[in-house]
């Protein structure tokens, strides 16, 4: 028992430091094949459920591509929303207060009262442009 909760511990370190220094979206299948060249010992299972626990406590938020599989990103506490460069897959974090902006314009030309928003920037980052 002890054991176990020191490994998923272990675990979930690896994975985060690991998303952490990475700073782009990665799959899981992606993370599990970075942690083996690591020679990090790590199931595939144990890596999606290390996942799992982490976007449930808001340490990475994931999305879904075209095809449903999920990619996971490291995250700030906070509202804010993400910038991926299209070149490289680097992710900036963005403050959300363009939306504010947004939210006024829309309330003001359309009457659209806004609730909640979901958006993703995309373009070059400092290094590829
Ligand atoms: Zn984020
Ligand atoms: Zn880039
Ligand atoms: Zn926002």
């Amino acid at each position: 028992m002890v054991e176990r909760t020191v490994y998923s511990t272990s675990a979930r370190r690896k994975v985060a430091e690991l998303l952490r220094n990475e700073r782009r979206y990665l799959t899981a299948a992606a993370i599990y094949r970075i942690l083996k060249t690591q020679s990090a010992r790590l199931a595939l299972s144990t890596v999606y459920r290390t996942l799992e626990t982490l976007a449930s406590t808001g340490v990475v938020s994931s999305r879904a591509d075209p095809s449903g599989e999920l990619s996971f990103v490291y995250c700030h506490d906070g509202h804010h929303h993400h910038a991926i460069c299209t070149k490289c897959g680097h992710v900036d974090e963005v403050s959300c207060s363009a939306v504010d902006v947004f939210r006024a314009a829309l309330l003001e030309e359309q009457a659209f009262e806004l609730d909640k928003h979901a958006v993703e920037f995309f373009g070059r980052c400092a290094r590829c442009r």
